[in-house]
């Protein structure tokens, strides 16, 4: 009993026939032409063998017919079958790729890592193509890391820029307030601690008095040795108050040689012996010319008291404490006096 002919058996019959064929034809045996006549007589492609037999039958075949049967028939299905195998391989990477994003999803660095691996093992495999397609994508996710990074260093340098911003804003705010002679708050700031400290002693019932103090015969100690050492002066008068006046008293300079401080929770006597104490304090200096060292004479103030009366006018509290000093420039200067020495001078008066 004759054996049934093996895949090779069949095969070489196969190749006998197409090389046969080719001869016959005067076909040169190129791999192309090769596949040609092997998948005509192996009947693998139908349309191929439909087209041979056509030109056949019509005694139109030649040499020439064959590398176009080749790249009509059977070039396009490798093209196909090529492409499929890449987009296979796409998938599979993409599979891999999105596996790789899944499990680590720790940002742009190690996406980058898992697509670097990803194109080394594409194009060790000559899927060129491929290999190009993720290289591109690689690029753009160390385009996209440099931005992050980029970005980074922007926000960092955008949280410096705030910090910087917010520093000199300090900066600002301290200025506005503060009188850059003497460091001593301005009137902006007295204005504004004063409406506080009203609006406090309306609540809790509290004392609130103000000092109004002037430096006596300014006018005439500048005339004498000059507005450079009068400022001197102003700044050490400026430093005594803020030495004796005791916590919680907001000493401010409202401009020129004129001084205020406000007084909370004290009554008017309590307020007139911290004038006293100022008074005393800034009289006591003896003041010296820094360069020649000559002596400058003592330098005097007047001061004027006066007491928060509940609800009335700041304005008024304060042209009180103002009338009180001017009081004590009529009295012989050097001195402090209140509101209650306004009224015993209003009662005589009369
Ligand atoms: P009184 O005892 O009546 O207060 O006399 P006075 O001379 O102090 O008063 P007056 O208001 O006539 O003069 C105030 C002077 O203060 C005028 C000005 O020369 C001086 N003065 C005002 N502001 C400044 C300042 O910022 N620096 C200096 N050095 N002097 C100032
Ligand atoms: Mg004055
Ligand atoms: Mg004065």
């Amino acid at each position: 009993m004759a054996q049934a002919p093996t895949p090779a058996d069949r095969s070489r019959s196969i190749a006998l026939q197409a090389f046969k064929k080719m001869q016959d034809l005067g076909i040169t045996p190129t791999p192309e032409n090769y596949a040609t006549w092997y998948a005509f007589f192996a009947g693998s492609n139908p349309d191929l063998c439909a087209e041979i037999q056509r030109l056949d039958d019509s005694g139109a075949l030649g040499a020439e017919d064959t590398s176009r049967l080749h790249e009509a028939f059977l070039g396009n299905g490798r093209e196909r079958r090529g492409l499929a195998a890449v987009s296979a391989q796409i998938e599979s990477a993409m599979r891999v790729l999105m596996e790789n994003v899944g499990e680590v999803e720790q940002g742009a660095q190690n996406y980058g890592k898992a697509l670097s691996t990803l194109s080394g093992e594409l194009s060790s495999h000559g899927q060129d193509e491929l290999g190009t397609l993720v290289t591109m994508v690689l690029g753009e996710t160390n385009r996209m890391a440099d931005l992050n990074r980029h970005l980074e260093e922007r926000l960092s340098q955008s949280a410096k820029e705030i910090n910087r911003l917010r520093q000199d804003l300090e900066v600002v705010r301290v200025e506005a307030t503060t009188d850059a002679l003497t460091n001593l708050s301005n009137r902006k700031a007295f204005d504004s601690a004063l409406r506080n400290a009203a609006i406090e002693a309306g609540e809790k019932g509290g004392f609130l008095c103000a000092l109004m103090l002037d430096i006596d015969f300014f006018k005439k100690f500048n005339d004498t040795h000059g507005h450079q050492t009068g400022d001197q002066v102003l700044k050490l008068v400026a430093k005594t108050m803020q030495t004796v006046v005791p916590d919680g008293c907001l000493p401010a300079r409202l401009g020129g040689e004129e001084f205020c401080v406000l007084v909370p929770k004290l009554g008017l006597q309590q307020a007139k012996q911290i004038g006293e104490t100022i008074r005393k304090a800034v009289g006591s200096k003896t003041l010296r010319n820094r360069k020649t060292g000559a002596d400058l004479g003592a330098i005097t103030l007047s001061c004027g008291v006066s007491e928060y009366v509940l609800g009335e006018a700041l304005t008024t509290f304060l042209e009180r404490a103002d009338e009180a000093l001017y009081l004590a420039k009529r009295q012989g200067r050097n001195q402090v006096c209140t509101q209650i020495d306004l009224d015993r001078e209003a009662a005589s008066n009369t």
